[in-house]
């Protein structure tokens, strides 16, 4: 619809009186710091190196959560709190002494993992790898070998159903003083996750440890061998008491005109903590961008018209706690949260989104100051009947409540398989001039958006299946 106004004199009035920007020398000034003064990588490599990774729960989140409101109150950010959303019994750390290796017949160093919220060792343990037995008739045949050893499979043992009863091969082994249970993963990555729902006055109590593929390989080269093989772990990992209170982080550039309607820039501070991630690309890169985004912002005097808030979620990992609760928090306020941004996809560069027809034109008027500033990086909006659904990151919460959230395309050479949750989610894999241009980009989005003239508009409701249709 909004082509046709274009054709006539009243309507491109209209057109560009809807659409207006910002001030031009301050995007002017935000293009300029975004892409020759940029701090991101600066922030990120703070995060990582200073601060490490960040379990929801942990320590470590929490000297997150001050270190990035110190930012944002450095910079000259207002209004710079946190929200709780919600608290578990029980936290976890894992330090940083973190070792696991084969000493014997040859010398190997893992590359591995453990679950978070699972117990760590008591200092160095060494003991020899036996096979896992998954029948008790195998179970008997060596049970008198297990004390003291590591059991090892080539594959994650089979576990029951959530809530199900222990079997008695299950039974069986955690009664047998083994140290614990050694795993290979199906290919080189070793993937961290964790169950948080756990009760202090019931830990658990297996060591389960989770090594390369290859490392399982070689392990079982020396067991098929007929050698005497020997495995060394100490991991470093405690239960923290709790209750353990868990909150986002906030910061804001109050609007001039309209402080109560609001743009929201975001990322997640939480990460998994597996014994070599930093939480550097899921998602210190997104934290890191919008610290930036505000400092550009600042840095170029921006007074957005509406407020432009900087959100850290946290809980996103263990099911996107900080947004969901956000949301039902801030219910009566939703209808005047323009639209919501999220940074969740590693460390490609912002190459795009898809909105809705009515949307289209808003946005691209905001994002205009960017055409060209960042060639071999082409942005692009993608017109649909509805922002897609699911995406598995904090912009969900809001799209099911009716709030425009973005997840940006994340466009570039990174492959995120290889980063997310693994042990190579490290500050070493992100790529600088990509992190440049999705600062650049979240500042100059936000800023526009906020001095547009009107809200973004919403989605047209969906239209109900027709009656008759099977559930599913
Ligand atoms: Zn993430």
């Amino acid at each position: 619809m909004h082509r046709r106004a274009h054709f006539t004199f009243l309507g491109l009035l209209a057109a560009s009186a809807c659409f207006a920007q910002g001030d031009p020398d301050v995007n002017k000034r935000i293009i300029d710091i975004g892409k020759n003064h940029n701090q991101v990588m600066k922030h990120l490599d703070t995060l990582t190196h200073k601060i490490g990774p960040r379990l929801t729960g942990s320590p470590n989140l929490e000297k997150a959560m001050n270190w990035f409101m110190e930012q944002f109150k450095k910079i000259g950010c207002q209004n710079v709190h946190t929200e709780q959303w919600g608290e578990w019994p029980v936290g976890f750390h894992r330090g940083q002494r973190q070792i696991g290796r084969m000493v014997s017949p040859w010398k190997l160093d893992f590359e591995f993992t453990s679950p978070s919220w699972t117990p760590g060792t008591t200092g160095l343990m060494r003991g020899p790898a036996v096979v896992a037995p998954t029948t008790m008739e195998e179970f008997n045949a060596v049970k008198g070998k297990l004390k003291g050893a590591w059991l090892v499979s080539q594959t994650a043992p089979p576990r029951g159903a959530a809530g199900a009863a222990p079997t008695d091969l299950d039974t069986a082994i955690a009664e047998s003083g083994i140290l614990g249970r050694v795993s290979g993963s199906r290919n080189e990555l070793v993937l961290t996750s964790g169950n948080y729902r756990i009760e202090w006055d019931k830990l658990p109590t297996m060591r389960r440890i989770t090594v390369r593929k290859s490392d399982m390989d070689s392990i079982m080269t020396g067991i098929n061998a007929g050698r005497d093989v020997q495995l060394e772990f100490d991991m470093e990992q405690s239960f923290v008491k709790g209750p353990r209170k868990h909150a986002n982080v906030i910061a804001e550039i109050p609007g001039t005109e309209k402080p109560d309607e609001v743009v929201i820039v975001s990322g997640h501070l939480d990460s998994w903590d597996g014994p070599s991630g930093q939480g550097a690309l899921d998602n210190g890169t997104g934290v890191s961008v919008a610290l930036e985004a505000a400092r550009i912002l600042m840095a170029a005097g921006a007074k957005p018209k509406r407020t432009i808030r900087f959100i850290l979620w946290t809980g996103e990992e263990q099911g996107l706690f900080g947004s969901t609760e956000y949301v039902k928090q801030h219910e009566a306020e939703l209808p005047k949260i323009s639209a919501v941004f999220v940074d969740d996809g590693g460390t490609n560069y912002e190459g795009g989104l898809t909105c809705t027809a009515e949307m289209e034109p808003v946005l691209k008027k905001a994002q205009e100051p960017m055409t060209g500033v960042f060639p071999d990086m082409p942005f692009e909006i993608k017109v649909a009947t509805r922002i897609p659904r699911g995406g598995g990151s904090d912009h969900a919460p809001f799209n099911a409540a009716g709030v425009p959230g973005f997840f940006w395309f994340e466009t570039g050479r990174s492959d995120y398989n290889f980063v997310h949750h693994t042990q190579h989610d490290r500050y070493e894999f992100a790529i600088p001039e990509y992190l440049v241009q999705s600062s650049t980009n979240s500042a100059i989005m936000s800023y526009n958006l906020a001095c547009a003239d009107a809200l973004l508009p919403r989605e047209k409701p969906a239209t109900p299946p027709p009656t008759g249709a099977g559930g599913r």
